[in-house]
């Protein structure tokens, strides 16, 4: 079974922040939650490199687009071994591989008879790279975005005949209602296609920097097809030594954020008709990551940070671990919400080093002291075994969903479960009682157990912690899902953690 999962590509002249590392780590947990359940995972991601915006930015700076773009990538591959991305490839649209095949691709949409020339005429956004319609411009003829003037272009162009999958289109969403989720953006998109679709612009002719129409070598294509395309392309040389489209194309899920939603639930699908390929399984938008509160405020200033989560300052001061946990622990993936360093200093406390890390240090320990490091081998106790029920199946049908959020949730009730049985039990009492040993190991065992499932749960967001507890538990089954079950797990030696997995901050 194949799980191919991507992220949009980055438009590479953009610095990285706390929105890409959202969409990329989103993209990661699901990939990892993926690997663990033994299947086929592919997880892209990328940078799109082509158009305007970057031509005139090197122009100022008096290089070539290429070299900018080459600058300009590293700085988004930089990013990714620092929020432990484990995606399969990074792909770039400026590479010779992805021009060809993007080519070919809209060569075959041309003689399917899909395209036309004719003039086009509209106020365009140069930072955008975007025309603009009528009601998508800003007072004075400015874009509402950029905040600066549109120029009036008029130019022969290349067309898509959007307008003739309209139809399509209106049965694709009502035979396939989740083929966008949340169901929100499913409406928007439908809205925008039931509003009417009107025919796009395919070619610009007044740019270089781009990937030429083979048809018509005048022209670059219009970097939102070239850029779209990359989720098709890279399967033929980015996933391993022979092409792999055919196994893994259609994609399973699609992560972007809404800003985007129009390209990628319309105008993407339409190209993927238009060229007769089957269309992604889901689309999943998100929502972003704002630094308001519900009042509009800007979120509260803490000691240790500064005002604005700075991922970089978190993951440098806290780990990264606890910033991809803060991020879907928040705010629910899928709706906009607030984050601030109060919020993440909150949580880092609260449930990073007391629920979660302070539970792993004093099971370790009393494994330790009581039974001389070695977990005791025994069935695990019911009165836990009833809350762990079902577990694993929720989680893996909430993070079959994207419901990454929930997911975490149902996991994290079983964090806290475990802290009360250590209170209900009381294993220092145990301890001290020759008539209760038994009962001692049995209660240590479940601990162990306990910690071990949530550990094998929680390893797709938070895959070096968990890799470290996992070695102090001395379990050596690993990660696989399968194995998510109470009293799978071999009883081990225990290593005591020090430090702890989330020390506290001075
Ligand atoms: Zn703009």
């Amino acid at each position: 079974m194949a799980f191919y999962v991507t992220t949009p590509i980055y438009y590479v002249n953009a610095a990285p922040h706390l929105g890409h590392a959202y969409t990329t780590i989103g993209a990661d947990i699901l990939a990892r939650h993926h690997r663990q359940r033994g299947e086929d995972v592919f997880f892209l991601t990328g940078t799109d490199e082509h158009g305007e915006p970057v031509a005139l930015a090197a122009e100022r700076e008096g290089v070539t687009p290429k070299e900018l773009a080459d600058r300009n990538a590293t700085r988004f591959q930089a990013l990714l071994p620092r929020i432990n991305a484990s995606n399969d490839f990074f792909i770039r649209t400026s590479d010779p591989r992805h021009k060809e095949r993007v080519q070919a691709f809209m060569q075959r949409i041309h003689d399917h008879g899909h395209v036309y020339k004719g003039v086009y005429e509209g106020w365009y956004c140069p930072r955008c790279a975007d025309f603009k319609s009528d009601n998508e411009i800003a007072e004075g003829n400015t874009c509402p975005i950029h905040r600066i003037p549109l120029d009036r272009e008029n130019e022969e162009n290349w067309f898509f005949r959007l307008s003739s999958f309209q139809e399509q289109l209106e049965r694709l969403y009502a035979e396939n209602p989740t083929f966008v989720a949340p169901q929100q953006r499913a409406n928007e998109a439908r809205s925008f296609i039931t509003g009417g679709l009107n025919d796009i612009s395919l070619s610009r002719a007044k740019i270089s920097w781009g990937v030429e129409v083979p048809w018509d070598p005048q022209h670059v294509f219009y970097v939102w097809f070239d850029a779209l395309l990359n989720y098709y392309t890279a399967l033929s040389f980015g996933a391993g030594d022979h092409d792999r489209t055919a196994e893994l194309w259609p994609a399973t899920l699609q992560i972007l954020a809404k800003d985007i939603l129009k390209f990628h639930a319309v105008i993407w699908p339409a190209m993927l008709l238009a060229a007769g390929e089957e269309l992604p399984k889901q689309l999943f938008i998100h929502g972003y990551l704002t630094m308001k509160d519900a009042s509009g405020e800007d979120v509260k200033m803490s000691k240790s940070l500064g005002n604005v989560l700075d991922p970089f300052e978190v993951m440098d001061k806290f780990g990264t671990d606890a910033l991809r946990y803060y991020c879907f622990r928040e705010v629910s993936f899928g709706q906009d919400g607030a984050v601030s360093t109060i919020g993440f200093e909150s949580r880092y406390e609260t449930e990073l080093a007391n629920d979660y890390g302070n539970l792993a240090s004093r099971t370790i320990a009393m494994i330790a002291r009581y039974r001389d490091g070695r977990t005791p081998a025994a069935e695990p106790d019911p009165a836990l075994q009833k809350d762990f029920d079902g577990l694993t199946r929720e989680v893996t049908e909430l993070l079959d969903k994207a419901e990454i959020t929930q997911a975490l949730e149902r996991i994290w009730q079983r964090v806290r479960r475990l802290n009360r049985y250590v209170e209900e039990q009381a294993p220092w009492k145990l301890a001290k009682d020759d008539a209760q040993q038994g009962r001692l190991d049995a209660v240590l065992a479940s601990l162990a157990e306990g910690l071990r499932v949530v550990t094998v749960l929680l390893h797709a967001y938070m895959p070096e912690t968990t890799e470290r507890l996992m070695g102090a538990l001395g379990q050596d089954g690993g990660f696989a899902i399968a194995g998510a079950e109470l009293g799978r797990g071999t009883p081990g030696t225990v290593t005591p953690l020090d430090p702890p997995l989330f020390p506290k901050q001075a």
